[in-house]
C-alpha cells in the first residue's frame, strides 16, 4: 500500500500569512513517490521527493537495506520534506542526520 501524506511540518513553514500579497505556489508531489533505482554495489538509492518515509523504508527493507533515517513522523512525512527541513531521527547516532545521508547528483 502506498501512503499519501506530507504536510507534517511543525515549524509553520506551510502557513500562508494572511497579509501576504505575493503569489504563493504549492506543488503536489504525492505522485512522485517511486524508487527509481537501487545501486547494490555502492548502497545508494535514487527516489522521488514525494515518497513517504515508511514506503521508502519498507521497500528498502524488502531488499535488505534501510534508509538509516527514522523521524517520529516517518509514517506521514516525505523524503523531500526531510531534506527541506534537515530532519533528524532516532537512528542519527548510527547513520547521521538526513544531510549526512543524501548524495547530490549533478549532470
Ligand atoms: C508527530 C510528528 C513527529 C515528528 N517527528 C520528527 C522527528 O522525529 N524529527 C524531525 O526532524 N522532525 C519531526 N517532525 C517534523 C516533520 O515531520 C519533519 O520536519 C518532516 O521532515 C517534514 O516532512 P513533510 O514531508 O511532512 O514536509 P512538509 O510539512 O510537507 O513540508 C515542510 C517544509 O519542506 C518543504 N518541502 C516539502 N517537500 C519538499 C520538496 N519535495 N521540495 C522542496 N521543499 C519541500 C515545504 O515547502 C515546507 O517548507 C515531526 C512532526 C510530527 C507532526
Amino acid at each position: 500500500m502506498v501512503s499519501t501524506y506530507g504536510g507534517t511540518c511543525v515549524s509553520g513553514a506551510l502557513e500562508c500569512p494572511e497579509n501576504e500579497t505575493r503569489m504563493i505556489v504549492s506543488i503536489d508531489m504525492t505522485q512522485m513517490n517511486k524508487i527509481l533505482w537501487i545501486n547494490f554495489e555502492n548502497w545508494t538509492v535514487r527516489a522521488e521527493a514525494g515518497i513517504i518515509g515508511q514506503d521508502l523504508e519498507r521497500e528498502l527493507n524488502e531488499r535488505g537495506f534501510c534508509t538509516g533515517h527514522e523521524p517520529d513522523s516517518i509514517e506521514f512525512s516525505s523524503l523531500g520534506g526531510w531534506i527541506a527541513t534537515r530532519a533528524s531521527g532516532m537512528k542519527r547516532n548510527k547513520y547521521g542526520n538526513i544531510e549526512d545521508l543524501v548524495k547530490l547528483f549533478y549532470k
